[in-house]
């Protein structure tokens, strides 16, 4: 980038060293670069201005125009609010500030007329907006028709850096810089392929389109830069990973052979095959794996798991299992235990709660190579566990984990261990494409046969004793049944309470001796704990009062009815969770989704879809658009998701066309050394220099 556009916005006219500060703190905008990267979030067409009369609900932004009529406060101490009123010759609506009101009531001082936009919600009938972008109207000064709004903060629209100064500043720089100025970052064959604008045309075009389309292309030009960069960074990840020396396991041996001819209670699915061909395929290259296996709830990636890790028994290794919790660990413990009795292995678990003395017989056995299998918790990345040579780490729930945790389990031996990565989460093709696009992934997508599709319902309160009525009937039947509490985030406490309270509750439907009740919830100790999942994976308990601690991995194929409680507190992957823990016996199966008698729209909107469909993709996808990347799957810590101007879930056409393009350069010329490549090179070097620590924290 050339001397001009590194200069402090101190030096512009109207930037003093104060604000200069304010801009820097507030924005992290620095110099001219930043500034003029400081891109509108939306456009207004000064022309169209609404009737205050014809504003309707199913309307988002809107622009009016009029003038003040009353301003007052409402509410006391913390609720106190700013609410003005602003009428045209239609009707009238109300403005209301929360914070920053001592400035806007300035503002508001002076009579005319006022330009307002923002978005209109409706409170007992009547519209509002929040936090309008105001301004006052001067027929005199014809603003051009097209008008970029900038994102800012309160306490820069507090100083008087407004949508207006943004405006200003932005064309000064503009201004001052050279045709040269803006260097492009992309090369030129790519822009020709994709049809994108040059760099510096974009640029301007972001902040004085003169038409919305002029605007529309240079936001995809400045979005498709950046999940370029994103896909060049994660196929370079991808390439060093795929350069990297693994064990090899060159034998299909006796402990595989047994199992899957003679042991196995059932015949593989197509998918398993599939999938356990790929780990074969991996671990004979004598390259690393780095594998996440995607699968539905109950599609059977535990034995994928288990067949992987006889191969590397076979191979003379040690294999490994971590699971997020305590619990999950213990089942996957039980199970694995009883499918490798014929074989002569040896199966072991370690977690926080092994007692010492066992724990340190099981270090020295995994020292001396005894153990083949070891199960269990994040214990097992702790410094003191050592293998003898660790060939195979499978991570289930990959979700929990942290990808820092992942590289930690590398350590323990001279090569890293194979990864097998399991998730039931099934990730949206672009987000798995982003966040974890230097792991090859299988997917598991077709669940074994036999299975009943569980039929999901939709309950308010007022039918609880209908549904608790059916319960009955269906634990008449023989059946088992979940009920589920959610957890409440905030507070551990409050969670244990609305357990308890749901407990007497049950109990007082389900009366002893007639009915037998077990519990489980995160603060139980590990024996109690065990004892009451004993009693109904045993069928003594007819019902499993629970908090979400049995999201994962629980297995008890009679237990046929799930009930969640509050179920609008649940995101949907959550909820899609919960349910997979019934339909997996030949019964039929329920999900009763219960829920208070009011809900918001967004919480109808996820009942409606868990009574539609039982496809985990769908679900998925749906919980990516209503709830953003963001929150997915931890990613928001990970720093893989903070994009300046992309939007990973809108704009996955370009995702794939970033993906495809950074793939095929990167295959022509995997180090860029290429003439053309030259400026990929040279922004890439750049970037590393300015985000380093951010691209740390996700490689
Ligand atoms: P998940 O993928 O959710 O971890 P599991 O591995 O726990 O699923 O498998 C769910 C259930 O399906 C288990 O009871 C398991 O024994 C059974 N199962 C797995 N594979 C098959 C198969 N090919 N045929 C029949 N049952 C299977
Ligand atoms: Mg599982």
């Amino acid at each position: 980038m050339s001397d001009v556009l590194k200069t402090p916005v101190a030096y512009l006219k109207g930037v003093g060293p104060q604000k200069a500060e304010l801009l820097s703190q507030e924005l992290g905008i620095h110099t001219f670069e930043d500034l003029i990267g400081h891109f509108p979030h939306r456009y207004i067409d000064a022309k169209s201005v609404q009737n205050i009369s014809a504003l309707s609900p199913g309307l988002d932004y809107v622009q009016v125009r009029g003038i003040i009529t009353a301003v007052r406060e409402e509410g006391a101490k913390f609720k106190k609010r700013l609410v003005a009123e602003l009428t045209d010759q239609t009707g009238s609506l109300e403005l209301v500030w929360f914070q920053g009101a001592a400035w806007v009531k300035k503002q508001l001082e002076a009579a005319g007329v006022y330009t307002v936009y923002g978005r209109v919600s409706y409170f007992n009938g009547r519209a509002t907006i929040s936090h309008p972008d105001i301004e006052r109207y001067d027929p005199a000064v014809s603003p051009s028709s097209i008008q970029p709004l900038y994102p800012s903060t309160e306490k820069l629209k507090g100083k008087g850096i407004n949508n207006k100064t943004f405006g200003k500043l932005v064309s000064s720089v503009l201004e001052r810089i050279g045709p040269g100025d803006i260097r492009e970052t992309l090369p030129y064959k790519t822009l020709q392929k994709y049809g994108l604008k040059h760099r510096s045309e974009a640029v301007w075009h972001i902040h004085n389109p003169p038409a919305l389309e002029d605007a529309d292309r240079a936001i995809r030009r400045m979005k498709w830069e950046e999940l370029f960069y994103t896909q060049v960074r994660i196929g370079q990840l991808r390439l060093f990973n795929h350069s990297q020396p693994g064990y090899v396991f060159p034998v299909v041996g006796t402990c595989f052979n047994d199992m899957y001819e003679k042991y196995m209670p059932f015949d593989l699915t197509n998918a398993q095959k599939r999938v356990l061909k790929e780990i074969r395929t991996d671990t004979r290259s004598g390259r690393h794996m780095n594998r996440l296996v995607q699968g539905d709830v109950g599609s059977g990636k535990t034995m994928v798991a288990f067949m992987s890790m006889l191969l590397a028994i076979d191979n003379g290794f040690q294999t490994c299992m971590m699971a997020p919790t305590e619990i999950l660990a213990q089942q996957h413990y039980e199970s694995i235990r009883q499918l490798a009795a014929p074989l002569d292995i040896n199966v072991c678990i370690l977690t926080g709660t092994t007692k010492a003395k066992e724990r340190k017989q099981i270090l020295q056995y995994l020292q001396e190579g005894l153990i083949h299998i070891l199960i269990g918790t994040h214990a097992l990345i702790e410094e003191t566990v050592q293998f003898k040579n660790l060939g195979l780490a499978v991570i289930d729930e990959q979700h929990r984990f942290g990808v820092g945790q992942r590289a930690r389990l590398w350590k323990k031996n001279e090569l890293p261990p194979h990864i097998l990565v399991m998730t039931a989460t099934p990730i949206p093709r672009t987000l798995a494409m982003t966040v974890y696009g230097d792991l090859e992934v299988s997917v598991i997508d077709e669940l074994p046969p036999g299975r009943k599709p569980i039929t999901t319902i939709h309950r308010n309160e007022s039918f609880r004793p209908q549904v608790m009525q059916f319960l009955r009937e269906e634990i008449a039947k023989g059946r088992q049944i979940y009920i589920v509490y959610p957890l409440i985030d905030e507070s551990e406490k409050l969670e244990y309470e609305s357990l308890m309270a749901g407990y007497e509750q049950v109990k007082t439907w389900f009366p002893h001796p007639n009915y037998n009740i077990a519990m489980v919830h995160g603060k139980m100790a590990p024996e109690e704990k065990e004892n009451n999942m004993q009693r109904f994976v045993s069928g003594q308990a007819h019902i499993m009062v629970a908090t979400t601690v049995i999201e994962v991995g629980v297995n008890v194929p009679n237990a046929s009815v799930m009930v969640i409680e509050s179920a609008e507190k649940f995101g949907l992957s959550q909820l899609h969770q919960l349910r997979g823990r019934v339909g997996r016996g030949s019964e039929k199966s329920y999900c009763v989704l219960l829920t208070g008698n009011e809900l918001s729209r967004e919480a109808r909107q996820r009942m409606t879809i868990m009574v539609q469909t039982n496809d985990g993709f769908v679900i998925a996808e749906e919980d990516l658009k209503m709830r953003g990347p963001g929150d997915l799957y931890g990613t928001r810590q990970s720093g893989a998701m903070e994009f300046k101007i992309a939007d990973i879930v809108n704009d996955t056409d370009i995702v794939e066309e970033t993906r495809a393009e950074a793939m095929s350069i990167l295959d022509e010329d995997p180090n860029l050394v290429k003439a053309e490549h030259m400026v990929i090179r040279h922004c890439l070097s750049q970037m590393n220099m300015r985000q380093s620590t951010h691209w740390n924290k996700i490689s």
